[in-house]
């Protein structure tokens, strides 16, 4: 009962929603924190479905055509939410729909998906087709497998159904519908056999230097993939000469600006590096069992975590000459970037942020980004996270802090004001959210148009954070909040005689805030560093 009323006290939210909502916990106890469960009906979870899942993970596959089966709002998803950039062709920029209609419902869509297959590989003749399924194919029970396996006969070419019907779980099972389309690319290199699948080693565990892959690494140029980077805004492009001024060829990205080709080539790596652990760790642990390709998780944004990804990829490879070239790298990276990382950190000075996310692993790294540029962190959510990934973040983050999983708007914009924070750092679907309360905002997903990754990509970040905590824009938001205008006069049809209506004009006698009673924020929502002390309601 007591534990109720303190998680009561942290959001006004639904009953059934209070164990999703906890604060920081001291290490090693454990989180008090429900998770990864499928959303509560009726919440307005910021999660997507299970299709958008699999859409965000597949469609930076840049040369393939992305085809969804099922009603054209379905096909919204496009490459405007994932805005992935490509170095060569851009196929994945065209969004393919079956537009599935009452008729197709009725009779099946399979005759319509067959001949979209064949006409998309007449015009694009692309490497492989995605073909993806949507609620109402998994209710009328279209039989995606044996349209795309007789399509991909007749055109040899792979066409991979992805089971990804909305309604199947969260967006979570959508990740693993795009890997399990992805192991459909992923071809056994030639002359590898592995004769003995090795066993599954913790990343945790040092490697073991006499592995025959060591072996061959010694004559061969290493080889690494990167797993979970979705090259946004080009991300990537900061990231892999990196890894090339080390003497390490890196095979793909999967899958930002990846192609059919390069995924096709993943099992020849050494090692897989996994940034997006959400979407990709089970990619990974696949390659693992079915190559023997040990995987490490990491993170190429922030200083101390970029450090970390090159140091633990040199230890991997345990070449004395790689760890040096890393070394240096660092060395000159750091000094190169640090006096404007010094600049903004004055700037923020004692700013709170919000972090709220698809997946756990950007926001573990973004408590350290704030670390470093001296910010605190009071909230941290995610979308996906799994009770290791909150404990591990809860070990994290300062007391005080909430942590939420899959929350809805009204929490998050409840605690934006209760955890008094200057700067929420989240995707599309929050950035509203902030400004209503004229929060600062930081777009970290999809929508972005600028780097955040490698050295040059956290100052692009920490310029970002700056100028959006600065801009005056927040002060303008939080007066009009507090000193709205009147409603413009509102022109209202009235029915008079049999024939004319005659428009009249009504100005609300109701102030606004009676209108939008129990909608808009209220006052208590304008925080530190507010000018104004409000006593209407708005
Ligand atoms: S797959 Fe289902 S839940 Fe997802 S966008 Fe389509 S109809 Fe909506």
């Amino acid at each position: 009962m007591k534990e109720m009323s303190e998680k009561t006290g942290i959001v006004d939210t639904l009953e059934e929603r209070q164990p999703y909502i906890t604060r920081k916990q001291e290490k090693g106890q454990e989180i008090p924190l429900a998770c990864d469960n499928n959303s509560l009906a009726g919440a307005i979870s910021q999660r997507a479905c299970v299709y958008s899942g699999a859409r965000v993970v597949l469609n930076p596959v840049t040369d393939a055509v992305h085809l969804v089966h099922g009603p054209i709002g379905c096909a919204g998803y496009t490459w405007d939410i994932r805005g992935a950039k490509s170095s060569g062709v851009e196929t994945n920029r065209s969004s393919f729909s079956t537009d599935m209609k009452e008729i197709d419902v009725v009779f099946g869509g399979e005759k319509k998906l067959s001949n979209a297959i064949d006409e998309l590989a007449g015009i694009y003749r692309p490497p492989v087709i995605f073909v993806y399924s949507t609620c109402i194919v998994g209710i009328i029970g279209d039989d995606l497998e044996a349209v795309c396996k007789t399509a991909s006969k007749k055109h040899n070419i792979p066409v991979i159904p992805v089971k990804s019907e909305g309604f199947k779980g969260n967006k979570s099972d959508g990740y693993k519908a795009a890997c399990n389309a992805l192991k459909q690319l992923i071809k056994r290199p030639e002359k590898k056999t592995v004769e003995k699948k090795p066993e599954i080693r913790s990343e945790s565990k040092k490697p073991d230097i006499k592995h025959s892959k060591i072996e061959k690494m010694e004559i061969k140029k290493p080889k690494i993939n990167i797993l979970g980077d979705f090259n946004v805004a080009g991300d990537v492009w900061l990231v892999k000469p990196l890894f090339e001024k080390m003497g390490i060829e890196v095979i793909v990205s999967m899958t930002g600006d990846s192609t059919a080709e390069s995924i096709s080539r993943a099992a020849e790596a050494d090692l897989n590096l996994v940034q997006c652990s959400g979407s990709m760790t089970y990619l990974a642990k696949w390659m693992q069992q079915e190559y023997g390709i040990p995987y490490q998780t990491v993170s190429f944004f922030g200083i101390e975590d970029i450090s970390i990804a090159l140091r633990k990829t040199a230890e991997y490879f345990g070449s004395e000459e790689m760890k040096k070239k890393a070394e240096k790298i660092l060395e000159a990276e750091t000094n190169r970037i640090m006096p404007e990382i010094s600049r903004v950190r004055e700037s923020i000075k004692g700013k709170k942020a919000a972090i709220y996310m698809g997946g756990p692993a950007k926001a573990l790294t973004l408590i350290k980004g704030f670390a470093e540029l001296g910010m605190e962190v009071v909230i941290i959510g995610t979308q996906t996270g799994k009770k290791e990934d909150y404990e591990q973040i809860s070990y994290s983050v300062r007391d005080g802090t909430v942590i939420v999983d899959d929350a809805n708007p009204l929490e998050l914009a409840d605690l934006l004001v209760k955890q008094k924070a200057d700067l929420m750092v989240a995707g599309v679907k929050e950035r509203f959210i902030a400004y209503k309360l004229g929060v600062a905002f930081c777009d970290f997903n999809h929508d972005r148009v600028v780097e955040f990754e490698g050295f040059d990509g956290f100052v692009n970040f920490a310029k970002e954070v700056d100028a959006s905590i600065n801009s005056p824009v927040w002060k303008a938001v939080r007066q009009r909040t507090l000193n709205p205008e009147p409603l413009e006069p509102k022109k209202t049809m009235v029915e008079s005689g049999q024939e004319k209506a005659t428009i009249k004009e009504e100005v609300s006698e109701k102030p606004y805030s009676k209108k939008c009673k129990g909608l808009a924020p209220k006052p208590e929502f304008l925080h530190s560093g507010q000018d104004a002390v409000v006593e209407s309601e708005v």
